[in-house]
C-alpha cells in the first residue's frame, strides 16, 4: 500500500470533515500551513505531547500549537488558570489585574521590554512595531532579510527585488512593497553598504532572531552583533521578532542567549500560553508614542500619537493562560527539558538517516528542529551548528517529497511542523523512541516509492 493510500484509509473521518470544509473555506482550511493533500488531519483532543484525531489515531505532536505550547497540551496550571478566569468573566471591557501581572512577567523576563502593549496576535505585534519605528524615526524604509517571516500585514508581506524569493501578494499597494529593502542574511558588507547609502531613510531593521523560518536558515551571531552596532550608529530601530523564539530559546528569548538588546521585540505564541495573544515591547520612548498626551498638564506638549485600540488586547482568558505559562517558563527548566529532548531527537534522527542511507540532516537550536532531506552535511555534534550560519544551504525539497514525509509520519502517528519539530517540555523519552521508529519506517516507505535517495 502506498503512503497516500494508507493515509486515506486510516483517516477516513478527517476526509469526511474536509468534504464539508471545502464548501466553506479556501482549500477547506483555516490556516495556510494546514493545507494538505488530499485532506488535512481533524483533531478532537490533545494532552501532554499527544493529540487524537477524529478517527481515534493517537499522534505525537510536534506542531505544538504552531510553537505556542512550550509546556505541552493542557498543562494543568494553564487549564486551571483559564477555567478560573472563565468563571469570573471572559471580557470586562476594562483593565484587570491579570494583564498587569502578565505584563510584569514579560518585563521581568525580556531585557528589551521597558514598556509594552498586548495585541491579539504576532501579526498585530509586528505591524505595530513597524508603525512605532516609522513614527519614532520619521523615516519610511524597512530592512528585512530574505525569507524572514513576520506575519501577513501589508508592510511585511512579499519580498521585493533583488532578493525576491516569494511572490509579492496581490492586493498590496506597490508603494508598500517598495518601502522594504530585502537583504540576504548573514552578509555584513551588504548591510553596511545599505545603511551607509540609505541609512537616513531607514526606520527599522526587523529579523527573525534565530534566522528565517524559525532558524531553518540560521542567523550568524557575528551578523547579529554587527547589525546591532550598525543600526545603532544609523539610528535605525532594531526589531527582534521573537514570536517563535520568545520564552523558548531562554526565558527571555534569543536576545538573552545572544546577549544583544534590540530596541523593540515582538512576541506571541508562548506568551499567551496557547491562547491568542501578542505583544509589542521595547524602549519606553518608542512604545510611549501610543500614550495619550495628558492635556491641561502644565508643560504638556501637544503631539501626534499612535492609536492602539483592539477589542481583544490583553483578553482576560489569554492573560490568565499567558501569566500561568510565563510563571512556569521563568525558571528555564521547561526550556532546558525541551531542548535536551530535541538534542536527543536530532542525534537519533540523524543516526536513522545514516543507517537508512538517506541523504539528509536534522539540526536546530534549543527546542526547534529542522529536517533537511537531501542535505549532505550533518551537524558536527549531531544536533546543531551553534549560533552560526550554515556553510551548506539545505536543498529545496519537492512538494511531493515533503508531503510524503508529513503523510508518512502521520501514518506512523507523528505530526511534523512544516518539515521540522517543535519540541515541548511534555515530550518524553518514550516519545523520542516512538518518533525514531516512525521516522525509520517512513524513510523505508519513501524509499519504496523512490521519494528519497
Ligand atoms: N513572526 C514570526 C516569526 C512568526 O513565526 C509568526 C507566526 N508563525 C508571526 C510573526 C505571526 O504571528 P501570528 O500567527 O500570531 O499572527
Amino acid at each position: 500500500m502506498t503512503i497516500l493510500d494508507r493515509y486515506v484509509e486510516t483517516h477516513r473521518g478527517s476526509g469526511r470533515l474536509h468534504e464539508r470544509a471545502l464548501r466553506l473555506f479556501p482549500n477547506g482550511v483555516t490556516h495556510d500551513i494546514r493545507h494538505q493533500a488530499p485532506f488535512p488531519l481533524y483533531v478532537e483532543r490533545a494532552a501532554g505531547s499527544r493529540k487524537w484525531d477524529v478517527d481515534g489515531n493517537e499522534i505525537i505532536d510536534y506542531i505544538m500549537g504552531h510553537g505556542a505550547l512550550l509546556l505541552g497540551h493542557q498543562h494543568p496550571a494553564v487549564v486551571d488558570a483559564v477555567a478560573q478566569q472563565a468563571q469570573l468573566g471572559t471580557h470586562y471591557g476594562a483593565s484587570h489585574e491579570t494583564e498587569v501581572r502578565w505584563g510584569e512577567l514579560v518585563c521581568k523576563l525580556v531585557p528589551s521590554a521597558e514598556r509594552l502593549r498586548f495585541t491579539s496576535s504576532g501579526t498585530e505585534a509586528t505591524m505595530m512595531a513597524v508603525r512605532l519605528a516609522r513614527a519614532f524615526t520619521g523615516r519610511e524604509k524597512l530592512i528585512r532579510l530574505r525569507e524572514h517571516f513576520h506575519g501577513w500585514s501589508d508592510a511585511l508581506t512579499g519580498q521585493p527585488p533583488p532578493e525576491e524569493t516569494l511572490p509579492a501578494s496581490p492586493g498590496i499597494p506597490a508603494g508598500m512593497l517598495a518601502a522594504s529593502i530585502v537583504l540576504p542574511a548573514n552578509d555584513v558588507d551588504v548591510l553596511e553598504h545599505t545603511l551607509s547609502d540609505e541609512g537616513s531613510n531607514v526606520a527599522a531593521m526587523i529579523v527573525e532572531t534565530t534566522g528565517a523560518h524559525w532558524g531553518t536558515y540560521p542567523l550568524d551571531l557575528d551578523y547579529v552583533l554587527r547589525a546591532r552596532e550598525l543600526t545603532a550608529a544609523s539610528n535605525v530601530v532594531l526589531i527582534f521578532d521573537e514570536v517563535i523564539t520568545g520564552f523558548r530559546v531562554t526565558p527571555g528569548g534569543a536576545q538573552v542567549a545572544y546577549n544583544v538588546t534590540p530596541d523593540m521585540t515582538t512576541m506571541a505564541k508562548i506568551l499567551g500560553g496557547g491562547l491568542p495573544g501578542g505583544a509589542v515591547a521595547g524602549r519606553a520612548e518608542i512604545v510611549d508614542q501610543i500614550a495619550i498626551p495628558v492635556e491641561n498638564t502644565p508643560g504638556a506638549v501637544r503631539r501626534e500619537r499612535i492609536a492602539h485600540p483592539g477589542t481583544y488586547n490583553a483578553h482576560p482568558l489569554s492573560a490568565a493562560a499567558g501569566a500561568a505559562c510565563l510563571e512556569l517558563a521563568a525558571s528555564g527548566v521547561h526550556q532546558d527539558r525541551a531542548a535536551s529532548t530535541a538534542a536527543q531527537l536530532a542525534r537519533e534522527l540523524n543516526r536513522a538517516l545514516r543507517e537508512e542511507a538517506v541523504a539528509g540532516a536534522v539540526y536546530g537550536h534549543s527546542s526547534m528542529l529542522h529536517i533537511a532531506l537531501g542535505m549532505e552535511q550533518q551537524p558536527p555534534d549531531g544536533y546543531g551548528w551553534g549560533w552560526r550560519a550554515l556553510s551548506v544551504e539545505p536543498p529545496r525539497v519537492s512538494g511531493t517529497t515533503s508531503q510524503a514525509l508529513r503523510r508518512g509520519m502521520l501514518n506512523e502517528g507523528v505530526d511534523l511542523m512544516a518539515g521540522g519539530l517543535m519540541v515541548s517540555s511534555a515530550h518524553t523519552d518514550a516519545d523520542v523512541d516512538r518518533t525514531i521508529e516512525a521516522f525509520r519506517r517512513t524513510l523505508r516507505a519513501m524509499k519504496d516509492e523512490a521519494l528519497v535517495a
